[in-house]
């Protein structure tokens, strides 16, 4: 078999076999097939696409690429939840717990954050003493005891997936759904997991821009889960603006505490007990979403979920203390108002400029090697709908380095008013099974 036969094929459209899918993975992995033959592969795969059959099989050849992690030693049915990512996207800290402490088994392994969005991981860290680097033997141990872990990837999961979408960064490759899917999916399966919740979000903050191209998205990931034998089910949400009020590491961690705590955001709590009642459903916790709900809610009036983060905490090497008396977190140095230069109902919030600014603040990671300083980042004090006057404060910077003007234009301009009365946007448009 020849790489340059094989990209012709896809070139002109045709289907590839397993054996040829194979083939082009294995010999990419052990560099026997170079980048510039990859790169080429790969644009063929954006202008002519994959079929359902052809991205299963890409999926499990690059899933089978690495490490595959066995939580066989984890009774019970393991759900795990992937976010397609978004700006306050503060989800699995708040649905981790209230999914655990109904006693469905959430073992996790989460990213950190890179460009505007943050990750799970970067947040977790702003908790003293935490450790997200957890053996596979210690890992099986906390979620059989605890009921919960969230920690960094063990093991070499996926090195297609690295090596794959580091040239599809650098050859304008990235957006292609049969690509995005096969990279997602392959990491979730080669995690080890029996069933998926996957939150596919669009809008600007979001990978994909259209609800359309959010629904294709996962769809395809279902059909791939679903043809390898994963209970797959996704929520499509909406992330025209940021989730919650919290953008940045320890205002992100506090923030899901609150909702633990029952004084959360309404945005963020409604999508946590929407996609956390599917989980229950996929472990098979209960028999429909309603009562699933039920018993969600029920974690947050009786403090059972909060003592489950706690317990995760304390299990992880945190200081579990900060949990009870957030006010322990490292604060900023400053708190900069931001103000309203207009009086009006607020339209459009630009998610993908406030998440820049947070990382600009030092939140976030403009290049992988990059410190993280988890006190900075932003709270919004205006939301889509909202009424605002002029001088009124739109955001609360939390900052160590005080706020430059064209930071401060940056925010002002990432809010859109207008004089007529805006309804509140839909946060979850659809669930797909
Ligand atoms: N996230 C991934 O893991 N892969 C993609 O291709 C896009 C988003």
């Amino acid at each position: 078999m020849r790489m340059v036969d094989l990209i012709q094929k896809k070139r002109d459209g045709l289907k590839l076999t397993e054996e040829e899918i194979h083939f082009i993975i294995s010999g990419y992995v052990k560099e026997e097939i170079p980048d510039y033959q990859m790169s080429a592969f790969m644009m063929a795969i954006c202008f002519q696409g994959l079929d359902k059959e052809e991205t299963a099989i890409l999926t499990k050849e690059m899933m089978h690429s690495g490490d595959v992690i066995d939580l066989s030693g984890i009774e019970g049915i393991k759900v795990d939840k992937h976010s397609t990512g978004g700006v306050g996207d503060k989800t699995s800290l708040v649905l981790g717990p209230i999914v655990a402490a109904c006693g469905a088994p959430v073992a996790k392994m989460s990213g950190r954050g890179l460009g505007h969005t943050g990750g799970t991981l970067d947040k977790m860290e702003s908790i003293p003493g935490l450790n997200i680097y957890v053996d596979q033997d210690d890992f099986i141990s906390q979620v059989n005891e605890v009921g919960l872990a969230i920690i960094g990837q063990t093991g070499s999961l996926v090195p297609a997936d690295k090596k794959m979408y580091a040239l599809r960064d650098v050859t304008a490759t990235v957006s292609c759904i049969p690509l995005i899917a096969s990279s997602i999916m392959s990491k979730k399966l080669a995690a080890g997991s029996d069933a998926i919740l996957l939150d596919v979000k669009y809008g600007d903050g979001a990978f994909m821009k259209t609800i359309e191209d959010a629904k294709l998205l996962a769809r395809t990931m279902i059909e791939i889960g679903k043809s390898l034998g994963r209970d797959t089910r996704a929520t499509i949400s909406n992330m025209s603006q940021p989730l919650g009020k919290a953008i940045g590491n320890s205002l992100e961690v506090k923030e899901a505490i609150e909702t633990l705590k029952g004084n959360g955001p309404e945005d963020l709590l409604e999508l946590c007990l929407l996609a956390g009642s599917h989980m229950l459903v996929q472990a098979k916790k209960a028999d429909n979403i309603v009562t699933a709900r039920q018993m969600l809610e029920k974690t947050i009036e009786d403090g059972s979920a909060l003592e489950k983060l706690k317990a995760m905490i304390k299990a992880q090497g945190g200081d579990e203390t900060y949990i009870t008396y957030p006010e322990k977190f490292e604060k900023a140095k400053e708190v900069i108002e931001v103000k309203s230069v207009q009086t009006g109902y607020i339209k459009d919030l630009h998610a993908l400029s406030l998440g820049l600014v947070s990382m600009k603040l030092g939140g976030g990671r403009e290049k992988t090697d990059d410190v993280i300083d988890h006190s900075v980042g932003l709270i919004l004090n205006k939301k889509i709908s909202d009424y605002v006057e002029k001088g009124e404060t739109l955001v609360y910077v939390h900052t160590n380095h005080g706020l430059s003007e064209e930071l401060k234009k940056q925010i002002i301009e990432a809010y859109t008013i207008q004089q007529d009365k805006v309804n509140k946007p839909i946060l979850i448009d659809d669930v797909l099974s």
